[in-house]
């Protein structure tokens, strides 16, 4: 059985990208949904805007990532989120003989963003979308995130798109630009 957290993506967008897409978010909403022991560690970073520590995130993504077919891709959705995650996942990969295909780094205002979340509390009620909480993770995410910028540069797989101001502008030229990416 195909663990939930394992979405179908819109494969008809692109020929080139992929079959499965696993967003670390979604899985660690699913353990707290479980009531698991997992859930439990999570949901006092979550609520905090803090990351989850680095080992126990790498080894959830393994798990997750071991738990797929083959297939032809994967999207990491939400992670790496430090340089920590992003040697792991290299090392990972390495030791099964896969490889980083290509990063996207999605520019967005803050401004936009802080609209965009709060516009999607009242869609989806995620307990981490709120103003005080959203504040936290724009800090975490210049003080632990934003470095990985340059670690990817420096791997020579960074491609950086700049909010369009809407959503399908940003998918369609991203999924045109997978389609160049064979
Ligand atoms: P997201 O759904 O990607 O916005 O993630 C929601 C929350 O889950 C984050 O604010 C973190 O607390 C946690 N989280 C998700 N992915 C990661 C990750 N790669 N490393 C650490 N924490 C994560």
């Amino acid at each position: 059985m195909l663990p939930a957290q394992a979405r179908v993506p819109t494969a008809t967008k692109s020929s080139h990208v992929t079959t499965w897409d696993i967003s670390t978010g979604d899985v660690l909403r699913a353990e707290i949904k479980g009531g698991t022991e997992l859930g439990k560690i999570a949901q006092g970073y979550i609520d905090n805007g803090q990351l989850i520590p680095d080992e126990l995130m790498i080894d959830i993504l393994a798990k997750t990532y071991d738990s797929l077919p083959e297939g032809k891709g994967v999207i990491f959705d939400g992670f790496p989120r430090t340089i920590a995650q992003a040697e792991a996942l290299k090392r990972m990969l390495s030791e099964r003989n896969h490889e980083l295909g290509v990063m996207i780094e999605l520019i967005v205002d803050e401004e936009t963003l802080l609209a965009r979340l709060l516009n999607r509390a009242k869609e989806q009620g995620r307990a981490d979308d709120n103003e005080e909480t959203i504040k936290k993770r724009f800090e975490v995410y210049h003080k632990q995130t934003e470095p990985l910028s340059e670690w990817f540069r420096k791997e020579g797989i960074r491609n950086t798109f700049t909010w369009k101001g809407s959503k399908d502008l940003m998918l369609s030229e991203i999924f045109a630009f997978l389609d160049t990416q064979k």
